[in-house]
């Protein structure tokens, strides 16, 4: 098996560049099927929602990115000065917003189906 050097491609991905596709399918895994993604995206059901911006709400069976079934995230930081907290979340496959904070309880993406699956509206 190739040797990957992890350190660099995880700087890759926090700076938002293109990865080998070697790479990425080492770290990622195999990409989910747009059937079992389907089927992942049926099974889901939101419980309660997150009442601060440090939990996240209750979603069955897990919290996955809805675009690709990834279930790895980061988070943009803080994008605006204390006290307002204003943050993005990213897929750390596909680069899809999958959660959104503006003054307001954390919102994952699988929350928001009426609206395409875009926490941001
Ligand atoms: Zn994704």
């Amino acid at each position: 098996m190739a040797k990957i050097n992890y350190n660099k491609a995880f700087e890759a991905i926090y700076n938002q560049e293109k990865l080998p596709r070697k790479v990425k399918k080492h770290i990622f895994g195999k990409r989910m099927s747009k059937g079992k993604l389907n089927k992942l995206l049926d099974s889901v059901v939101i419980g309660r929602g997150a009442s601060t911006m440090y939990e996240i709400a209750d979603i069955k069976p897990y919290p996955f990115c809805p675009h690709c079934g990834c279930t790895q995230s980061r988070g943009s930081g803080n994008m605006t000065g204390y006290p307002e907290h204003w943050e993005r979340f990213y897929c750390l496959r596909c680069n899809a917003v999958v959660g959104y904070i503006d003054n307001s309880p954390f919102i994952h993406a699988l929350e928001c189906k009426e609206d395409g699956y875009n926490p941001e509206f």
